[in-house]
């Protein structure tokens, strides 16, 4: 029988509501979960690591979760692991840890959008999807997924893009990469690219600012003015922002906060096309990165594990590599 860790962080999944509560709150533990799993299919047991609303999750603490993770798939007992985790910020923990985790074995998170005492609870499915997952030999080498509603994605893509639906998490413009039907894991495509960046600490202070029709520069000087570790700009398009910001953009890149620019749209990747000013090349020849079709968050989550491993500026533009 293969062994499946599942480690608890709280989230809905771990709600529950109460007469003694103003709302629902995160309560289910390990314990709890292993009380709603049926038996005898596989060995999972439980580690609590926290129970909070993703809200109030860091990219700290989930740099501490990858390093026990990573301590967890040595062991020759465990065949793959299983986060629960809030939905809120699932997006940037999961691509947190798949940059950082390198081990082949497989890492899956999951989380519900209802709560364990409403009617129709997608908790226990969606927690027995991701076990199931972590167990499967097709799981292997994909870096880390997200097992939600029947579905698995490749972490580097997800997001959430419902705030109250059952189906709130998809991978604009690529799909999942497999199906969760049944007792059965089918994976049809794998993670278009892999990245690994070794990291023993982050920078926190790395700003993520939307370009928005007509703002001005107050929010890329805030960033410069208190020191910023760096910053994220998701521009409009194919990567363009209003010409009033180039001289600021360039400010920061002068006093060597890395500036990384992805695009605030949904789907697509920065690319080089016009002719005006503020476009593609113009950030490009002041020597912004580009983070591709990374999310806006995503990207943020690169740049702060990115500069944490204290690269070289060559090394970093490696990274960030178009
Ligand atoms: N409030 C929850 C969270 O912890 C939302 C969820 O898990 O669906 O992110």
């Amino acid at each position: 029988m293969k062994n499946v860790v599942v480690i608890t962080t709280g989230g809905t999944i771990s709600t529950k509501r109460g007469p003694q509560f103003s709302g629902a709150v995160p309560l289910l533990k390990g314990d709890d979960f292993l009380a709603m799993l049926p038996r005898g299919e596989y060995n999972v047991s439980f580690h609590d690591f926290t129970n909070l609303p993703s809200s109030h999750i860091t990219p700290a603490m989930s740099l501490d979760l990858a390093q026990r993770i990573s301590g967890m798939l040595l062991g020759d007992d465990v065949d793959g692991v299983v986060v629960t985790h809030g939905t809120d910020t699932l997006e940037e923990s999961t691509y947190l840890c798949d940059l950082v985790i390198e081990s082949p074995k497989p890492v899956v998170f999951t989380g519900s959008m209802r709560i364990a005492t409403d009617v129709g609870y997608d908790g226990v499915s969606n927690l027995m999807g991701a076990i199931r997952a972590a167990a499967a030999e097709q799981c292997r080498d994909l870096g880390v997924l997200v097992a939600f509603n029947d579905r698995l994605f490749a972490a580097s893509a997800v997001q959430k893009v419902h705030s109250q639906a059952v189906d709130a998490f998809d991978a604009p413009g690529i799909g999942p990469l497999g199906m969760l039907t049944g007792n059965t894991v089918r994976v049809h495509t794998r993670p278009a690219q892999r990245q690994f960046i070794p990291c023993s600490r982050l920078a926190e202070r790395v700003d993520l600012i939307v370009a928005t029709q007509g703002a001005d520069d107050r929010q890329l000087r805030a960033s410069i003015d208190t020191n910023a570790a760096g910053i994220v700009i998701a521009a409009f398009g194919g990567g363009r922002v209003p010409p009033w910001w180039l001289p600021t953009i360039q400010e920061a890149l002068t006093r060597r906060i890395p500036v990384v620019v992805t695009t605030r749209c949904l789907q697509g990747i920065c690319y080089d096309e016009y002719g005006y000013v503020g476009e593609y090349h113009d950030l490009k020849r002041l020597g912004v990165l580009f983070a591709q079709n990374l999310s806006p968050v995503k990207a943020r989550i690169k740049l702060m594990v990115a500069l944490g491993s204290n690269p070289h500026p060559q090394e970093l533009r490696e990274w960030f590599a178009e």
